[in-house]
C-alpha cells in the first residue's frame, strides 16, 4: 500500500476529465472554458483500456491492444467493470482472449508475468492494482501533455455503479496519485458536453442518452430543467453493444475465408481469432465512414493470407438483428420513464458504437421528426460521440476545482443525480380560439425543485377581468387513426382528385393503406391548485404568472398585471 497523500489545496490543483471505460478511456481538459480532448503519446484520443507486459516492460492503450495477438496471457483487458465486485458476480465473457480473471485474496485478480526474465515469477494482481497502474499511465500522459502534474479529476461512471464500485474506483485513482473531485454519471456528462456549447440551450427538455459502447450499452432518460439534471430511467444491456457487431463481421469473414480457402476455421485457433477480431473491428469502423471497407489479414489461418471487402449495405443486412436490438433498448427505456417518444426532445448518441450511421438512422424512425438525433451521421454539428463523456467531465472539473473537497460532495452531488422533482406539470388554463379550455404548462413535469418559472397570459382582447386558474397537467398521447378508406362514390372522386394518370392513382391508393396513425402529445387538465382573479386588466394587457415550487414541493403562485402595482399571491401546500 502506498502512503496516503494529502489532497492538494484547491489552488494547487491541475484537473482533467476522465472517462474510464471497459473498452476505451479518454482524457480532456479545458482551455478558456472549452473542453479539449487530450491525445496520448501515441496520438490516440480513444485509448484502449488495456495493459500488457512484455519482458517486464509495461504497455498500455493501443500498443497493449496490439499485443492481444502475440501476448494475450500477459495482457489485461475489459477489467473496469470488475472493480469493487465480488468474483462470483462478474461476467468474464470478454476476457477469454486475454488474461483470465480469477479469485485471489477475496477479489478479482489476474495472473500475469510483469517482471523481466524467464525465471521471474508471475504476479497475481487484484483488479484494483491493474486499474491503478492503468490510471497512472493516463495521468502520466495528461501530465506530459499539459506540462504539469495532473492532480485531480472528475471521472464518469455508469448509472448502475454501486457504492462499492465507486469506492473501489476512488481508491484505485488514489493509488495512482489522482484525487477524485467527483464521480459523475456518464449520461449527465454527455448532456453537459452538449449544453456547454455556445449554441447549447439550457432549456427545459427531455433527453435520451444512448451510450453504446464496446461491451455494454447504457440508455438513460434525463430531464434537463433549468440546468438541473434528473435521471428518470435507465437500462443496461450487455448483449447489444459494439462487440456484437464485431462478431457479425468475424463470422462473415471467417465463413468467406473457409469458402475460398477451405482448411481450418480461423475461429478455432486463438491467434487467428484475435487477428480476425482486430481486423473486423477496424473494418466495422471504416464502414461508419465509407460505403466500402476492406478486410485484410496476413496469415489468418495456417499461414494463408486473406483479403476481402464488404460494402455498407451488406454489413447493414447481416447486422440487422443487432441494430434492431438498439432500437428496442432505447424504446424500452422511454417507456420505463413513463414517457412516450413524443416527449423526447433530443436523443444524444454517445459511445464509440454511436458512430454507426445505421444506428442513428434507425433511431430516427422511432422518434418523431421534432426530436433531434444528435449523432455524426444525422447532425453535422454533433460532437464526436466517443468524446462526449470526457468533455463533460472536464467541464465539470473546471467548474468545481476551486472548491474544498468536502464542499464538492454537498454542492454538486444533488445536481447530477436524482433530486426531488414535481411529477406533474403545473400550468394555467387558458381559452383557445375556439373557446375550449387548454392547458399551458409553466413548470414541466420532472422539474427539479426548487424551481421558479414565469409566463405571461394575455388578457381578453378588450381587457377586463382575467381569471387565472393554476392546475396540474398530465400529458397523454392522442392517437388519430387514418381516415377509414373511402368507398363507393367518394373513393372515385378522391382518385380523380388525387391524380391525373392511372399509374399515379394506383400508387396513392397503396400509400393510403400504409399511412400510419397520427400520434400527438396533448395535455390533460388535472386538479386545480389555485385560482386568482386580476380585475380590470387594460386593453391589450398581460398578466404575469410566476410559479415557485419550493424544495418541500409547496407551490407559491404570484399573479400580477404587467406594469400595474400589486398582485395576488398564494401558497398551496404539496
Ligand atoms: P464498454 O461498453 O466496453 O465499457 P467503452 O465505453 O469503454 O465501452 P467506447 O469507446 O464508448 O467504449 O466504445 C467502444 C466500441 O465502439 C467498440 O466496440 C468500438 O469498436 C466501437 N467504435 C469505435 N469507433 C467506432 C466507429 N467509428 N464506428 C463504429 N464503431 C466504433
Ligand atoms: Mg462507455
Amino acid at each position: 500500500m502506498s502512503e496516503k497523500k494529502a489532497a492538494p489545496a484547491p489552488g494547487d490543483r491541475v484537473v482533467i476529465g476522465l472517462t474510464f471505460g471497459n473498452s476505451n478511456s479518454s482524457i480532456a481538459h479545458t482551455v478558456d472554458d472549452k473542453a479539449e480532448v487530450i491525445a496520448n503519446e501515441d496520438g490516440d484520443r480513444q485509448i484502449p483500456t488495456i495493459l500488457s507486459y512484455v519482458e517486464g516492460e509495461e504497455y498500455y492503450g493501443q500498443q497493449a491492444k496490439n499485443f492481444l495477438v502475440r501476448n494475450p496471457q500477459n495482457t489485461v483487458a475489459y477489467f473496469r467493470d470488475f472493480l469493487g465486485k465480488d468474483f462470483k458476480s462478474i461476467d468474464p465473457t470478454h476476457n477469454h482472449a486475454s488474461a483470465h480473471p480469477q479469485e485471489a485474496s477475496g477479489t478479482v485478480s489476474f495472473t500475469i508475468k510483469d517482471k523481466e526474465g524467464e525465471e521471474a515469477d508471475p504476479s497475481t494482481l487484484p483488479v484494483s492494482e491493474i486499474s491503478a497502474r492503468y490510471l497512472r499511465r493516463l495521468v502520466g500522459s495528461a501530465s506530459d501533455y499539459l506540462g504539469k502534474k495532473v492532480t485531480s479529476a472528475v471521472i464518469t461512471i455508469p448509472t448502475n455503479f454501486a457504492e462499492k464500485q465507486k469506492a473501489a474506483l476512488v481508491a484505485a485513482a488514489g493509488e495512482a496519485d489522482l484525487e477524485v473531485l467527483q464521480l459523475i454519471s456518464e449520461p449527465v456528462a454527455a448532456v453537459l458536453a452538449y449544453d456547454a456549447r455556445p449554441e447549447g440551450e439550457i432549456s427545459d427538455k427531455i433527453v435520451v442518452v444512448a451510450d453504446l459502447g464496446g461491451t455494454r450499452s447504457d440508455v438513460s432518460v434525463v430531464a434537463s430543467r433549468g440546468g438541473m439534471y434528473t435521471i428518470l430511467a435507465t437500462a443496461h444491456d450487455y448483449e447489444f453493444a459494439g462487440f456484437a457487431l464485431d462478431k457479425i463481421l468475424m463470422d462473415h469473414f471467417a465463413k468467406e475465408f473457409l469458402k475460398k480457402h477451405g482448411g481450418k476455421d480461423p475461429r478455432d485457433n486463438a491467434r487467428s481469432l484475435a487477428k480476425l477480431k482486430q481486423e473486423s473491428e477496424a473494418t466495422k469502423k471504416a464502414l461508419s465512414l465509407g460505403n466500402n471497407a476492406s478486410f485484410s489479414v496476413e496469415s489468418l489461418s495456417e499461414g494463408v493470407d486473406f483479403a476481402s471487402t464488404i460494402n455498407r449495405l451488406r454489413y447493414e443486412t447481416i447486422a440487422r438483428t443487432v441494430f434492431e436490438g438498439f432500437n428496442r433498448l432505447v424504446e424500452s427505456v422511454v417507456k420505463k420513464a413513463g414517457l412516450d417518444v413524443l416527449d423526447v426532445d433530443e436523443v444524444i448518441l454517445s459511445g464509440g458504437t454511436s458512430h454507426t450511421p445505421r444506428i442513428a438512422a434507425n433511431l430516427g424512425y422511432i422518434f418523431p421528426k421534432t426530436t433531434t438525433i444528435l449523432a455524426p451521421s444525422t447532425t453535422p454539428t454533433a460532437i464526436n460521440p466517443s468524446e462526449l463523456q470526457t468533455r463533460g467531465a472536464a467541464l465539470q472539473a473546471s467548474l468545481i476545482q476551486e472548491y474544498e473537497a468536502d464542499d464538492i460532495d454537498q454542492s454538486t452531488h444533488a445536481a447530477v443525480t436524482t433530486v426531488p422533482h414535481v411529477n406533474n406539470a403545473i400550468g394555467v388554463v387558458s381559452l383557445s380560439e375556439s373557446g375550449e379550455e387548454v392547458f399551458i404548462p409553466i413548470v414541466q413535469p420532472e422539474t427539479a425543485v426548487p424551481a421558479r418559472r414565469t409566463v405571461h397570459v394575455a388578457a381578453p382582447k378588450d381587457g377586463g377581468d382575467v381569471l387565472v386558474k393554476i392546475v396540474e397537467g398530465n400529458t397523454h398521447i392522442k392517437v388519430t387513426k387514418p381516415e377509414p378508406k373511402a368507398n363507393g362514390d367518394s373513393k372515385a372522386a378522391k382518385v380523380e382528385d388525387a391524380a391525373d394518370s392511372d399509374e399515379d392513382s394506383d400508387f396513392s391508393d397503396d400509400e393510403e393503406e400504409e399511412e400510419e396513425e397520427k400520434r400527438e402529445k396533448v395535455w390533460k387538465i388535472g386538479s386545480t391548485l389555485a385560482e386568482a382573479a386580476i380585475r380590470g386588466v387594460k386593453k391589450g394587457g398581460k398578466v404575469e404568472v410566476t410559479i415557485n415550487v419550493n424544495a418541500d414541493l409547496t407551490v407559491v403562485v404570484t399573479t400580477r398585471e404587467i406594469g400595474a402595482k400589486g398582485g395576488v399571491r398564494g401558497t398551496i401546500s404539496a
